[in-house]
């Protein structure tokens, strides 16, 4: 999976500061483009060292020339006319097809490269003449590709760079397996950039799992971006007793239609589904190696609301689209802020409200801040008054007063997190920014 993002380059730097190609840099100073957006800062640098990359960014925020830049560097630094397509831009849309090309000749002016363009409605001789004439580049949607693929043999055995860009629109118009079918015969040595406006639609990190495999993922996006319709809580707990409790009043005392309950371990979600039941919760579990039927059943029950709450590990729980989620609840803090996107994105679909209940004992207290601190967003500190606990986060807080306490009663944490001991381990995924406050999280654009 990931590893560790990209430090932001310094927010003054403009292009020649990447050092690229001589036609590139004068294509930009010509065409007016003096200084990188954040998303161009934190990608041109990480692509031009040859690694996966996915990254998300919103709408608008100039992805096109954050992948265009590196690539078409690669491509100039590294001459290779007998190459064929060397870089090959995958998109839903004709028309963005077109934009993108439109840029990437504004780019290629005065150099003696030629970007193609293969989408549908266009003529297919001419298209299948461009891919054989070694056009360097090509910018094509995947529908019109596979069918050239089922008449050339490996146009794409030498190519450089693979770009998804706009992954989860892809994704969204029935894409998938094309996209994949396609990567699956580009030259394996390639780079991979996949780009998409979010990180939480349901396939967008299975298919960077499964076309980029290793990568760096770079996210401008706060989680707040990302889900806006979604509240993050957290609960401190003192102990697996302690959680078991405010699990069970939390399943019995919020409204929701569905629930669904993460364990980091098969035998902890075993172990919390018969007492639950023994409440009066009718919940059910979902293991990673059940068999297909007993799965489907399972998932049938939970669809159908015979079941309302499901308690499932990370890996059962991958790929589950099930309407009417509003309630997610963390048995334990998940092992990173990958695995957390995971979990909250099955709730709040399509601008359902949803809210999202972490358990937090002193242990995962610093996996907890790191993963706050990767999304750029504080969670709400919301504590039981029912069931208050002792544990009330790092002593350091405890002493400035910030205690919990009151029916429901929420309040934002204000932690300073430089002041939290984070593992090394815990440090994974997470760039060097600091965790900006709960007011100032939109630090992505
Ligand atoms: P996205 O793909 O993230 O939606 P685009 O790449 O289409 O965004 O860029 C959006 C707009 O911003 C385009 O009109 C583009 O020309 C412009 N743009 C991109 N990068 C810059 C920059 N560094 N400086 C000024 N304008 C830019
Ligand atoms: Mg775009």
């Amino acid at each position: 999976m990931t590893e560790v993002t990209t430090p932001a380059t310094p927010a003054s730097a403009d292009f020649s500061s990447f050092d690229l190609h001589g036609a590139l840099q004068q294509a930009l100073t010509k065409n007016g483009f003096e200084t990188p957006t954040p998303v161009q800062q934190r990608t041109i640098p990480a692509s031009l060292t040859r690694q996966n990359l996915l990254v998300s960014a919103k709408t608008g925020s100039g992805k096109t020339l954050a992948f265009l830049l590196p690539s078409l560097h690669y491509l100039l630094v590294n001459p290779n006319f007998y190459a064929g397509t060397r870089v090959l831009v995958l998109v839903p849309t004709r028309e963005l097809a077109q934009q993108i090309h439109l840029q990437c000749q504004q780019l290629l002016e005065g150099t003696s490269l030629k970007a193609a363009l293969i989408t549908g409605g266009e003529d297919f001789k001419k298209q299948q003449n461009a891919l054989r004439k070694n056009t360097a580049v090509v910018i094509a949607t995947p529908g019109r590709i596979l069918e050239l693929l089922t008449l050339d043999t490996a146009p794409f055995e030498n190519l450089d760079t693979l770009i998804l860009d706009e992954a989860d629109r892809m994704l969204d118009m029935g894409f998938s397996d094309d996209v994949l079918t396609i990567a699956k015969q580009c030259n394996e040595n390639r780079q991979t950039l996949l780009f998409s406006a979010t990180l939480t639609h349901a396939g967008v990190l299975k298919m960077a799992d499964k076309v980029l495999k290793k990568y760096e993922l770079i996210a401008l996006n706060t989680l707040r971006d990302e889900l806006p319709h979604i509240q993050q809580q957290i609960v401190l707990a003192d102990d697996n007793p302690h959680k078991e409790q405010l699990l069970a009043w939390l399943l019995l005392n919020e409204t929701f239609e569905k629930a669904l309950v993460f364990s980091n371990s098969r035998a902890q979600a075993d172990a919390l589904c018969d007492p639950v039941r023994a409440k009066g919760v009718r919940a059910i579990v979902l293991h990673g190696d059940m068999d297909q039927k007993e799965r489907q059943r399972v998932m049938k029950l939970f669809r159908d609301g015979v079941v309302n709450v499901l308690i499932a590990t990370d890996l059962a729980a991958r790929g589950l689209d099930i309407k009417g989620i509003q309630l997610v609840i963390n048995f334990e803090v998940p092992r990173n802020g990958i695995n957390y996107l995971h979990r909250i994105g099955r709730t709040g679909r399509s601008d359902e409200t949803g809210l999202t209940i972490t358990l937090v004992k002193h242990t995962e207290w610093n996996l907890m801040a790191g993963i706050e601190r990767f999304l750029r967003q504080s969670f709400i500190r919301r504590s039981i008054k029912e069931l208050a606990g002792k544990f009330q986060g790092p002593k350091k807080l405890k002493a400035s007063g910030k205690t919990t306490g009151g029916k429901k009663k929420v309040e934002t944490k204000k932690e300073k997190p430089e002041k939290v001991k984070v593992r090394h381990r815990d440090q994974k995924n997470i760039g060097k920014r600091r965790a900006p406050s709960v007011e100032n999280s939109n630090a992505s654009t």
